[in-house]
């Protein structure tokens, strides 16, 4: 969470839009397109800075330069190596990687962990390659600009809109473009290409697409599910496609006679910090910890939490009951001015409401009364407190029928709101990968037990080490598994 105001896309963007008609080398299809090549990394250029700061690069200059590096070796082969490209891991724990017009290329650190060896790692970067060397995104650019620029701070009260995606809520979503599965499986069959003319396996974008289909299948819609896959159609049958795309390849690297670089890999992910970061607020149980800004607070019991580049929303199991933490951007006049000007911003109307002490901290609790998308007319209990001055806001809200169960719960959450200590700040330590030789005897099982506090179920342990959930591990291999940092 890094509590930053979502700003729509400046429309200096849209005058970007005019059309000219060229025949793309990756694809060899005369396309009529949206923007000429110094547009695209115009384009790109702009939104990089958008994205490292939004989210962040991963602090590891040893793992962005070897992620860098097989990127470029990759981007030099394609049909358009004189694109400025770019290779970063932000710092997101979510299951992603996505590509900017103009070759600026991002992983998550999440998705890092899921990969088996450099082949599966040269297989998602060459799959983003071919996104950006036949313009998916340059081509569809401008529609999803234009649906993307209602996304304005508003939106926060909009439970629909709960980063259940990560930051695909923020400003930033609109150029999370969702390719179609053409575009997939056209991106697929160009990074099959670019990772054998460089020398890796091309098995490696197969792996890496059956890793995905298999969490796919294990974890449904849960919280964790990698956002990659869902933008991206049916990965059994791409798998499928990848395997002809190989045979046809064949010739001077197939399947199997490439490099995988597997030990290399590991060695480079060992010590990786695994889910949330002490940087973007942690969540332990049913409590939200963020050491940098030196905050503590604790959601209901039972309550699913979802933290987010802009917001930390918890939701009740099984009722409409949301608690959202924003940050007030740009706060002037007293708590009660801040507090009621906010909220009116926001739609909603001040019921009632008074000064208040939260351990310790200026604040003032209100309740209010407003419209939302898909639960009519809800009723909220929203504390304004000041903490190192800033102003969070902290709102419990649910449609007005399911309000007063829930008030007490509520009531409680905000008055949980309370500082860090330095000493409490310091003892958050974010999970990280670890690198563990599979013992005679152990199962899946027995090792997700030596993972932190239980985080990885015994599947998900299986698949992100290129097992099948019912495969047994063999003795004698070195994979990954979490530890408590
Ligand atoms: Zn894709």
């Amino acid at each position: 969470m890094l509590f930053r105001a979502v700003r729509p896309i400046p429309a200096a963007v849209l005058l970007l839009a005019f059309a000219a008609c060229v025949t793309n080398p990756a694809t060899g299809r005369r396309e009529f397109s949206l923007m000429s090549e110094a547009q695209e990394v115009e384009l790109g250029k702009q939104f990089d800075a958008e994205v490292r700061r939004e989210m962040g690069l991963y602090e590891d200059a040893e793992l962005q330069r070897y992620v860098s590096d097989i990127g470029l070796r990759l981007a030099k082969a394609s049909e358009r190596p004189h694109l400025p490209w770019s290779f970063a891991v932000v710092d997101e724990p979510a299951i992603n990687a996505f590509a900017l017009p103009g070759g600026y290329i991002y992983l998550t650190r999440g998705i890092l962990p899921f990969l088996d060896n450099e082949t599966q790692l040269a297989g998602v970067l060459g799959h983003e390659i071919g996104h950006v060397t036949a313009r998916h995104a340059a081509q569809r650019y401008t529609q999803q600009t234009t649906a993307g620029l209602g996304v304005t701070l508003l939106s926060i009260f909009v439970p629909e809109a709960r980063p259940l995606q990560g930051i695909t809520e923020t400003a930033l979503g609109v150029m999370f473009l969702r390719h179609g599965r053409e575009d997939e499986l056209e991106a697929d069959r160009l990074g099959v290409e670019y990772t054998a003319s460089t020398g890796w396996d091309p098995a490696g974008v197969g792996g890496m697409l059956r890793t995905l289909a298999r969490l796919d299948e294990a974890d449904g819609q849960r919280r964790g599910v990698p956002n990659w896959l869902s933008t991206h159609p049916a990965p059994a049958d791409r798998v499928q496609q990848v395997q002809a795309y190989i045979a046809k390849t064949g010739g001077a690297a197939g399947a199997g006679r490439g490099a995988t670089d597997r030990v290399e890999f590991l060695r480079r992910v060992d010590g990786l910090v695994f889910g949330d970061s002490p940087r973007q607020g942690i969540i332990r149980g049913n409590t939200f910890l963020h050491p940098d800004l030196r905050l503590s607070i604790a959601f209901p019991q039972g309550w699913e939490i979802q933290n987010s580049a802009s917001q930390v929303v918890a939701s009740a199991p099984e009722a409409n009951q949301h608690m959202i933490l924003q940050l007030v951007p740009n706060p002037s006049g007293s708590i009660e001015q801040v507090a009621r000007g906010s909220m009116a911003q926001a739609g909603f109307q001040h019921v009632d409401g008074q000064r208040a002490e939260v351990n310790g901290l200026d604040a003032y609790v209100g309740t209010y009364r407003g419209q939302m998308q898909n639960l009519g007319t809800v009723a909220t209990l929203a504390a304004h407190i000041v903490h190192d001055r800033t102003v969070y806001i902290l709102a419990g809200l649910a449609p007005t029928n399911q309000f007063s169960p829930a008030e007490r719960q509520f009531a409680d959450s905000i008055r949980s709101f309370r500082e860090l200590s330095r000493q409490e700040a310091a003892d958050v330590r974010p999970n990280r990968v670890d690198i563990y030789t599979v013992r005679q005897g152990d199962t899946w099982e027995s090792i997700a037990k030596r993972t932190a506090d239980g985080l990885l179920k015994p599947s998900t342990l299986a698949i992100m080490n290129n097992y099948e959930p019912n495969q047994a591990p063999r003795p004698g291999d070195r994979i990954k598994i979490v530890v408590e940092g």
